[in-house]
């Protein structure tokens, strides 16, 4: 469904994405493991051109997109057929958590004010936050600002939802309300790729676990061969600094 080939991007001089290959299938749960700096939100980032890649391919479906020659309206294309969570949630202050989420429906999709209410509530109801359409961010938990950014990324039913380490700007008693919605996600047969440091979560409900290093995919398989039987040492050495 994805496929993510030669995907290289450089800061200055500094490489960080250097020859990236993944394949993501539907339904899978892809996570994305590797120590600060790695390139992991480097990869998220580009995958829907918020940090657009220098060069390679990305292919949604049928649509092969060459990222040095990526046009406006290729970009708008795999931006509506993706959803992206992001670490700091990323909501207007000034709009209430309804408005957060019709926006993009309204003035990104075109679809009608009554249509993307009606949307809006749907997915606040499934993020549990049915009761709390008319507050600001500023009124709202961080966990309940981030299930708002849930509520977003799964408004239009894109094709593949993006997660950058959603948890990790949470209080730690708020962290199981957010992973628990993101494995129901799952189970309903989302396709997702996660950036996370949850290891929990990665062995638990990922399909596949990609570890990146130094901005290439050091190693990837299935979670219990990954953590039971890492071949690289040093996917060997993170695992046992994090484990
Ligand atoms: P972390 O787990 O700490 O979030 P990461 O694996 O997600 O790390 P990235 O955020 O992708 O890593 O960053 C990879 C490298 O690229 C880092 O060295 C970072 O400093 C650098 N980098 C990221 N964004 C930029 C930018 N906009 N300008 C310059 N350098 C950047």
């Amino acid at each position: 469904m994805l496929n993510i080939r030669s995907l290289r991007k450089q800061f200055g001089s500094h490489e960080v994405l250097r020859g990236i290959d993944l394949t993501v299938n539907q339904g899978d749960v892809v996570v994305i493991l590797g120590p600060s700096g790695s390139g992991k939100t480097t990869l998220l980032r580009s995958i829907n051109f918020l940090e657009p890649a220098d060069t390679g391919t990305i292919e949604l479906d049928s649509e092969l997109i060459e990222i040095a020659t990526a046009s406006k309206s290729e970009i708008r294309s795999i931006r509506k057929q993706t959803g992206f969570v992001f670490q700091n949630y990323n909501l207007f202050a000034n709009k209430t958590a309804e408005q957060n989420i019709t926006e993009g429906l309204i003035y990104g999709l075109g679809l009608s004010k009554t249509e993307a209410k009606t949307i809006a509530q749907n997915v606040l109801e499934k993020v549990g936050l049915r009761e709390f359409a008319y507050h600001y961010p500023s009124q709202l938990s961080g966990g309940q600002q981030q299930r708002v950014g849930i509520a977003r990324a799964i408004a239009a039913e894109p094709k593949v939802l993006l997660f950058d380490e959603p948890t990790s700007a949470l209080d730690p008693e708020l962290v199981g309300d957010i992973l628990a919605i993101m494995k129901s996600l799952a189970k309903a047969g989302k396709t997702m790729v996660v950036v996370t440091h949850e290891m929990g979560f990665a062995k638990e409900v990922a399909s596949e676990v990609v570890f990146m290093d130094g901005g290439v995919i050091v190693e990837q398989g299935r979670p219990e061969d990954i953590f039971e039987f890492p071949k690289e040492e040093r996917t060997q050495q993170f695992l046992a600094r994090i484990l």
